[in-house]
């Protein structure tokens, strides 16, 4: 793993959310993404190197709005670069991870995603994220 690329945090509603982190921040988020095939809309700020991801789930369905109503909003999950996601599942399903999705998805941000199970990593959710060429 190459560094973290951004850190999720679930929130109920995004756009409450974008002024009160562009507040603490002192600058706005520089892009707004839907992921209609995870039922979430993001939101991304950039402070210095590192990136902050907003999550709202669009339905009761969706994965955020299931965390929430179990934990209430917060940090969500914890996004790791790689150069070969591909590579990097093997790699850590020989190393005895559970990996949620085999085969990588389309994420936002133009990234193919992977996300760990937190059961097998101490309860932290970890998405390897792969920029996609
Ligand atoms: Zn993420």
């Amino acid at each position: 793993m190459k560094k973290i690329e951004h850190i999720g945090i679930a929130v109920k509603n995004i756009e409450t959310a974008n002024k009160l982190f562009a507040s603490l921040f002192g600058k706005p988020h520089y892009k707004i993404e839907e992921v209609i095939s995870e039922g979430v809309k993001t939101s991304f700020f950039e402070v210095g190197p590192n990136k902050i991801e907003l999550l709202e789930g669009t339905s009761a369905q969706s994965p955020i709005s299931k965390f929430i109503a179990k934990k209430g909003e917060g940090i969500h999950h914890i996004a790791f670069l790689v150069d070969d996601i591909y590579t990097e599942i093997e790699r850590l399903k020989k190393e005895g991870f559970t990996v949620l999705s085999e085969t990588p998805k389309k994420g936002a941000d133009n990234k193919k995603v992977a996300f760990l199970h937190p059961k097998s990593t101490n309860g932290v959710l970890i998405e390897l994220c792969q920029e996609i060429a």
